[in-house]
């Protein structure tokens, strides 16, 4: 034991490792368990077309609590999902589930899915997608997925080719946080996308940097000769709002238009949880 303790002094590091790695690990346990046993939510977030002011569809997002530590962002446990091997089943829920809750809204309205790159590059995403909407009744193109630029770069050829597939099938892609990844102007080109949309980052300075602004004001404009729908995220503020519709964007989402919600409907209650914090 003193041998012991004396490789501890030897390696001080060596506590907070096992302590990280002990950490991991309890969110690798929740997350089997909640993979089997429906310990995730979705909230949903509306998307607004700035022509008409109409809600046109509804951007869900996962959420999960864990038993000891409570609500854990989707950006802490989604990399730790996917390092585990379980982003596939993650992935399948969020479609399915996403596609249930669509199948009892207006027909007008779509649902949007966040897709990450290693789901990008597995075989199931396509089954998922076209199981959801058969089991549904739904037509393919009211379902969107959102992917990264992120999840372009790994293997692009094999990606695009994906890409293809999935619209073809009728569903709807969209870009989602541009302008913040590995930007590439190649991306726009190269892949079809049926939406675009803006980083908050450029949204939230381009009432006081013009050089924001302009390049709002530019990707707006690109969209718009490519003939993508512009959508601007992260509208806080009335200010916002009208900034994007004076530069003619098509769709904005936001905290201004709607905060994520998790409808309990399912458990009898009519009436909605805000899962983000208050501004
Ligand atoms: P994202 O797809 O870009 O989602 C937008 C994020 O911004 C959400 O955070 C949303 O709650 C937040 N947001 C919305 N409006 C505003 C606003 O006006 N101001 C500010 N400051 N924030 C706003 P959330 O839900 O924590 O999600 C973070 C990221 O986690 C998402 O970014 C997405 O990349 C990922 N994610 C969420 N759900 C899923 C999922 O089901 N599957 C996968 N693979 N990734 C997911
Ligand atoms: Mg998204
Ligand atoms: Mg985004
Ligand atoms: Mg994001």
């Amino acid at each position: 034991d003193a041998k012991r303790a004396g490789r501890r002094r030897a390696h001080p590091y060596e506590h907070a490792m096992t302590e990280a790695l002990r950490k991991r690990q309890e969110i690798v346990d929740g997350l089997h368990d909640a993979v089997k046993g429906g310990g995730f939510r979705l909230a949903f977030q509306p998307i607004a077309d700035l022509a008409s002011g109409i809600t046109c569809g509804y951007e869900a997002l996962l959420r999960w609590q864990h038993p000891e530590r409570g609500w854990i962002s989707p950006e802490v446990f989604i990399p730790i999902a996917e390092d585990a091997g379980l982003i596939d089943d993650i992935g399948r829920w969020v479609i399915a589930e996403a596609c249930r809750h669509l199948a009892g809204w207006s027909p007008h309205l779509y649902v949007a899915v966040n897709v990450s790159a290693a789901q990008l590059a597995s075989d199931a995403l396509l089954d998922h997608l076209t199981q959801a909407v058969m089991t549904n009744g739904l037509a393919a193109e009211r379902l969107e997925i959102e992917i990264t630029e992120t999840a372009l770069i790994r293997d692009p050829a094999k990606v695009a080719g994906r890409l293809e597939r999935i619209r073809k099938l009728g569903f709807k892609i969209a870009l989602d946080d541009f302008g913040t990844g590995q930007s590439s102007l190649s991306h726009l080109r190269d892949l079809c996308f049926d939406r675009i949309k803006i980083d908050r980052s450029f949204v939230l300075r381009a009432a006081s940097d013009p050089r924001s602004m302009a390049v709002l004001r530019a990707t707006v404009r690109l969209g718009r000769e490519l003939g993508v729908i512009t959508h601007a995220e992260g509208v806080e503020t009335s200010e916002q709002l009208a900034l994007c519709r004076e530069i003619g964007c098509d769709a904005v989402q936001g905290y201004h238009i709607g905060r994520p919600l998790i409808p309990l409907i399912d458990m009898g209650m009519p009436y909605y949880v805000q899962t983000d914090r208050a501004a």
